[in-house]
């Protein structure tokens, strides 16, 4: 798959970002990744083998393919203050939980980076060859990547904008600890979860020196 990229173009259109993809020459990986290397790619491309295409392809018209090439361009949000999880005081969820909220706006720099990366995909996309079907490329609703973040987010001063410490220990706690993508303290592009994990044994390395 990598070779199949690099042969159709996407190393030399990618230069810079090629000589920074540490996977490159992994020829066993399914999915080639361009890297967020900002300014000149502020974002993170996946270009990806899969089996079967995840999204009916044509508008469900054309039969489905084995072995299709998916491409995945994501942005980094910008951040708000107001974006946030809100749990409610007086309503319960299907477990019996406080009812959860979302507060997320996009914004109209967050609508310019995704039209800026809509471009950089076709533009990577033309180099490999033609798409299956000819639309502009899809926008996935909010939410879609599954990659929600910050909502515990983690902070050098206890300054009433984070939850925890540097070691994901919750203000004002001894013995209180937070893990998972939430401690994340800023928007990504990429996938999320191997920066939780590292950010995970980072703080059971210190709760293993503490207690
Ligand atoms: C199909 C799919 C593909 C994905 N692919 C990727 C990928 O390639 N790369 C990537 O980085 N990310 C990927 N993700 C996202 C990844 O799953 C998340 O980033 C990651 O799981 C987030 O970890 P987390 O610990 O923050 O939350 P979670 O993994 O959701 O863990 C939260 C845990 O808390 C438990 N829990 C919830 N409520 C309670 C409660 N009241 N009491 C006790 N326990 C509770 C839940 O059962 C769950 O085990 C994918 C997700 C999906 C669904």
């Amino acid at each position: 798959m990598v070779e199949f990229c690099a042969d159709l173009g996407l190393g030399r259109l990618y230069g810079t970002a090629w000589s920074y993809n540490r996977y490159g020459a992994n020829r066993l990986r399914g999915i080639f990744q361009v890297p967020f290397h900002a300014p000149t790619h502020p974002y993170h491309g996946q270009v990806m083998h899969m089996d079967v295409s995840p999204i009916p392809l044509d508008g469900g018209k054309a039969p489905d393919a084995k072995h299709v090439v998916g491409m995945g361009w994501s942005c980094q949000k910008q951040i708000r203050f107001e974006d946030c999880v809100q749990f409610s005081e007086t309503e319960r969820d299907y477990f019996g939980m406080p009812k959860m909220h979302i507060e997320y706006e996009v914004t109209p720099s967050d609508q310019h980076d995704m039209a800026e990366a809509a471009k950089e995909q076709a533009r990577a996309g033309a180099a490999l060859g033609t798409p299956v079907f000819s639309d502009e490329p899809l926008l996935v609703p909010p939410g879609t990547s599954l990659h929600y973040q910050g909502s515990v987010r983690m902070g050098a001063t206890n300054d009433g904008y984070c939850v925890c410490d540097s070691h994901s220990r919750v203000w004002g706690f001894n013995n209180l600890y937070v893990g998972g993508n939430g401690v994340i303290p800023t928007a990504t592009a990429c996938n999320p979860t191997l920066t939780s994990v590292a950010l995970a044994v980072h703080a059971c390395r210190e709760i293993e020196e503490s207690f």
